[in-house]
């Protein structure tokens, strides 16, 4: 096992002492090839992760400490050099083989993602889907999105230009729970594409399947030590920012900050996809038969707990009620589950603090005099973390979830009168992750979208067209973030851009400096003319 910590240990150095072994849904030999490849020295204890259909201890793995991150680093850019220097259809077609082998070998990393985060299996299928697309995406263009570029130098003809893209070096990537396959791959495919190495934090609950991931790109092909696991909280992700050349960042608003705040002392670059408060509108000329099945699957999609969920329905008044019913009813229907399997709909909340956090804010709502259309329950019958989609009426202004991201299955509606009053309840956030516009129009929808302040618009789609169109990029407006990840703009973010600038007739004499020796005013009136005719023939 190649990126493996160098670790013969003995399986009671992996697991918890606190408790017996078979006391884990996953026993511990059987997630044992997996966890040996945490950079860890054992010296920062161990963390337990737990199955958020029962709340039972799920596995049991030792955390890495801040040393063992620089170690991770360290041995991260030794490996580096080589890989940079390896041919870039090389590179890609190590991707190639890791989207082949997600899609061959889904069952297995299905399952470890529904066990680790709760998700319904349908949203973790989102996750094998997306990450076959990205894969292939830059496959195929990764070669164009690095190709040298000309560029017309200082008087075109004397000087040649080519702009490079040269990899960074080590990425850091910093990833949360909820889709966690799709968010480590979103960074690193791009990353190793061109020709970084990449170090990732992925969150305690969700590291097992940052560590199949590990697996997965040593078997198909990448060499040793180019992609390494940290394991740890948030004094984990910090260390790896102090010691990476960039940091791709995923998760909440307030923690994109810190690690803003932290790179900029280093300046080294940051990407930072950070949290929404998605609106959708459903314009009045919208057919409701085609409407609601989408709009469900955009509020309700992997519990809510997506960055691009929809949590602020907008309806024209002249729909509004008929939509409603229909939509209510069909919210109702939803099945929730706890199962391995395609059966349910919805699945669990990822843990206890996040259910606290979403009954919070429904019971708020209520409390201030919202009205709950359907749902507002906690689903202990069902398992311990599961709420039911909640759909929220009457909501006033200054409830939490009126304003404060809720990140699970909860939406709160809105009626307006017109389209123009819809853009500005649309805009009326910090945020500006993800919108989404509903009409039988659709030259009249694009007419929103370019009024909307979103990263992405999706019309009569919710998120899943832009999100999985993995040439076009994909990032927040406003506190939603920083930078973009897929297609090019991903690819620009983990490269620093290079010009190299060539003065072609130096040999033969014919240079800035021979036109600056011939003293006084003579090259000054050279350069006039040769300026003037640029201009003229329209030159860039
Ligand atoms: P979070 O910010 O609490 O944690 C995200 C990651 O950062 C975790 O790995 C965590 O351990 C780490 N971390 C925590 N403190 C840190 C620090 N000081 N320095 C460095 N790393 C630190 O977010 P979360 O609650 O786990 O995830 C949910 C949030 O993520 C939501 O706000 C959601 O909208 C957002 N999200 C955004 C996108 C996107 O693409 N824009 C995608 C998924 C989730």
């Amino acid at each position: 096992m190649s990126t493996a910590h160098e670790s013969d240990g003995a399986l009671g150095d992996l697991i918890d002492p606190e408790l017996p072994a078979a006391t884990y849904v996953l026993e511990p030999d059987v997630v044992a090839p997996l966890v040996r490849r945490i950079v860890t020295s054992h010296a920062a204890g161990t963390h337990r992760s737990h199955l958020p259909f029962t709340g039972a201890p799920l596995a049991a793995f030792p955390l890495s400490s801040p040393d063992d991150v620089e170690t991770a680093v360290a041995r991260a850019r030794a490996a580096q050099g080589a890989w940079a220097g390896t041919p870039v259809r090389e590179r890609a077609a190590v991707l190639d083989r890791l989207g082949a082998l997600v899609l061959r070998r889904q069952s297995e990393i299905l399952d470890l993602v529904q066990m680790e985060s709760g998700k319904a299996r349908r949203s973790a299928f989102e996750e094998v889907a997306d990450v076959a697309q990205v894969c292939r995406h830059y496959a195929v263009r990764g070669a164009r999105y690095l190709a040298d570029r000309r560029e017309p130098g200082l008087l075109s003809v004397l000087t040649g230009v080519r702009v490079h893209r040269r990899p960074v070096g080590v990425v850091g990537a910093i990833t949360p729970w909820n889709y966690p396959l799709t968010l480590v791959l979103a960074e690193a495919v791009p990353a190793l594409l061109a020709g970084n190495a990449v170090v990732v934090k992925p969150d305690p609950q969700t590291t097992l399947s940052a560590l199949w991931v590990a697996e997965a790109l040593e078997e198909a092909g990448l060499p040793e030590d180019l992609f390494l696991v940290v394991a740890g909280g948030g004094d984990v992700g910090a260390a790896l920012v102090d010691h990476v050349d960039h940091v791709a960042f995923t998760g909440s608003t307030a923690t994109g900050r810190t690690v803003a705040a932290r790179a900029g002392e280093r300046l080294i670059g940051a990407t930072l996809e950070l949290g929404g408060k998605n609106p959708l509108y459903v314009a009045a000329d919208a057919d409701l038969d085609r409407v609601v099945p989408g709009v469900v699957r955009a509020c309700f999609a992997n519990a809510g707990q997506l960055c691009m969920s929809i949590e602020r329905l907008v309806l024209h008044e002249r729909i509004a009620e008929p939509f409603l019913e229909r939509f209510v009813e069909a919210v109702r229907a939803l099945r929730l589950g706890a199962e391995l399997d395609y059966t349910a709909d919805v699945g669990s909340l990822v843990s206890a603090a996040q259910l606290a956090r979403v009954a919070e804010h429904v019971d708020d709502a209520l409390a201030k005099g919202a009205k709950a259309l359907v749902g507002g329950v906690h689903r202990a019958d069902v398992g311990p973390y599961f709420y039911a989609p909640t759909v929220l009426d009457d909501v006033p202004a200054d409830a939490l979830c009126a304003h404060q991201e809720t990140f699970g299955p909860v939406v709160a509606v809105t009626r307006v009168a017109s389209d123009d009053e819809a853009v500005r309840v649309m805009n009326d956030t910090e945020l500006g992750l993800n919108a989404s516009i509903w009409s039988s129009d659709v030259a009249r929808a694009r007419r929103l979208a370019a009024r909307v302040e979103a990263g992405t618009v999706n019309i009569n789609d919710g998120y899943t067209s832009a999100w999985g169109s993995p040439g076009a990029p994909m990032g927040g407006f406003k506190a939603s973030g920083l930078g973009r990840r897929h297609g090019r703009e991903a690819i620009d973010g983990m490269t620093e851009a290079q010009t190299v600038a060539v003065q072609r007739g130096a040999r033969f004499g014919v240079s800035l400096d021979a036109l600056y020796s011939l003293g006084g005013e003579t090259p000054s009136r050279v350069l006039t003319v040769a300026l003037g005719a640029m201009r003229r023939l329209r030159l860039p």
